[in-house]
């Protein structure tokens, strides 16, 4: 039930009008539920993007997920549609869980107000995506192939439709969504608001940009690289046969709360998770072979903390929305640059410092220096004391002894350091 929100005299309101979002325009009951998040200032995102987006104007953002994203589109969208009536307001997401999310931030931002959001996505049954669509909704977050079946069922119509949000762009052209973005795309309202991101722009995306788009807003917090910059995260040189020993080791080493684990193949990560639980270590994947359920189920245990470690693929890793990650783990070096960068990213959100860890076999050279090249660092390699390394061409003397320039400090330290104290953190 939403809570009666009308007493303009109470030191709660007052409160309110100095909170630092009612600055950029926000109305009052999307206030309340931002200050009931706990927010206190907006993200830069947030900061440029609100206002404009409150004006109704094109806005294409190039920041990726963990800096405000979502809250940067949803607050203005919210603020804007004010009141439950038709639906007007479709969101565009790669992944169910991503889906997901935004529909839960959707819900809790619109927590004051009498405005429905929807979740349709695929993988799980129509009937009470539809049934809710019958009752009446204001705003609808969804996978393009799900919506675009209920449109042809002519269970939903788009005719109502004021604002767009494409989110996570490049996301949905990796998974050969594009087409059925612009299909949906094309069956909005000429004159209509598209608020649409991606973190990074490729020539692709950039034309369904010019395409979709009208005048629009540009914010680039030049985030794209910004977790290279912002989360401490090395190289651990390992031979490949040693790889679980090392985890093992390193997570026997770490005070961890909660650790993502990244496994290029869906069978790896059934086979590192087994072999963690054999450990003594609490366990659960990701990917996209387990069944709707069993990845909420493995979301949610990670969540509320009934499991400790979650393995996951890019695919289902991307843009998840877990905050308290303490430490990321690469088990294998990822073969595209960029997702190592939305890897590590999954840890240090919100500001917070976090640790990312690469187990990196003589085989992934090439990949390693992809990245190197790719975030125009050169990531420190650590070895650990106390441990039986097997030989690999890696920890050659020349390889390992070379000092390396730790992030943007330019401190040099040898690769032979211990990387965690007692509380997990590199030194
Ligand atoms: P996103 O980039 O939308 O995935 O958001 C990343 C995380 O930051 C989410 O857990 C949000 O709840 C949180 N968040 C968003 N905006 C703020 C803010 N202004 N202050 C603190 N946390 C925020």
């Amino acid at each position: 039930m939403a809570e009666d929100d009308s007493t303009t005299e109470s030191p709660e309101k007052q409160n309110l009008d100095d909170h630092a979002f009612a600055a950029l325009g926000l109305s009052h009951k999307v206030v309340r539920a931002v200050a009931k998040s706990g927010y206190e200032n907006p993200t830069n995102i947030q900061s440029q993007a609100i206002p404009v987006v409150l004006e109704g104007r094109d806005v294409i953002g190039s920041s990726q997920t963990g800096t405000g994203k979502t809250a940067a589109f949803a607050l203005p969208v919210i603020s804007n549609l004010k009141a439950h009536g038709k639906l007007r307001c479709l969101v565009l997401e790669p992944t169910r869980e991503l889906a997901d999310q935004v529909t839960n931030a959707f819900r809790t931002y619109s927590k004051f107000t009498n405005l429905k959001t929807a979740l349709i996505q695929g993988g799980v049954g129509y009937g009470r995506q539809i049934e809710m669509l019958n009752k009446g909704v204001d705003v609808v977050v969804a996978t393009p192939g799900r919506l675009l079946d209920l449109h042809k069922q002519k269970n939903i119509s788009f005719k109502d439709i004021e604002v767009v949000v494409l989110d996570e762009v490049d996301r949905m052209l990796d998974m050969g969504f594009l087409p059925d973005v612009k299909r949906i795309v094309k069956l909005t309202p000429r004159k209509r608001q598209t608020l649409f991101f991606s973190a990074t722009i490729p020539s692709e995306i950039e034309y369904l940009a010019q395409w979709s788009l009208t005048n629009p807003f540009t914010v680039d917090v030049g985030q794209r690289r910004s977790a290279a910059e912002t989360v401490n995260h090395c190289l651990y040189p390992v031979a490949r046969e040693q790889k679980m020993e090392l985890l093992l080791r390193l997570l026997n080493d770490m005070d961890y709360q909660s650790v993502l684990i990244f496994t290029e193949r869906k069978l790896d990560a059934e086979v590192v998770a087994r072999k963690l639980e054999l450990n003594n270590h609490e366990a659960v994947t990701l990917h996209s072979d387990r069944s709707q359920r069993e990845r909420k189920k493995a979301l949610d245990g990670f969540k509320n903390g009934d499991f400790e470690i979650l393995i996951a693929t890019d695919v289902a890793g991307r843009g998840l929305d877990i905050s308290g990650i303490s430490h990321v783990v690469n088990y294998d070096v990822p073969r595209n640059a960029e997702n190592y960068v939305h890897r590590i990213g999954r840890t240090g959100r919100a500001n917070t410092e976090g640790d990312a860890i690469t187990l990196f076999a003589a085989d992934e050279m090439d990949q390693v220096k992809g990245i190197e090249g790719y975030i125009e660092q050169e990531i420190e390699r650590v070895t650990i004391e106390n441990f039986e390394y097997a030989f690999t061409t890696l920890l050659q003397k020349q390889e390992i002894a070379r000092p390396v320039r730790r992030g943007r400090n330019r401190g040099y330290v040898p690769a032979n350091t211990m990387p965690f104290n007692m509380k997990g953190r590199r030194r």
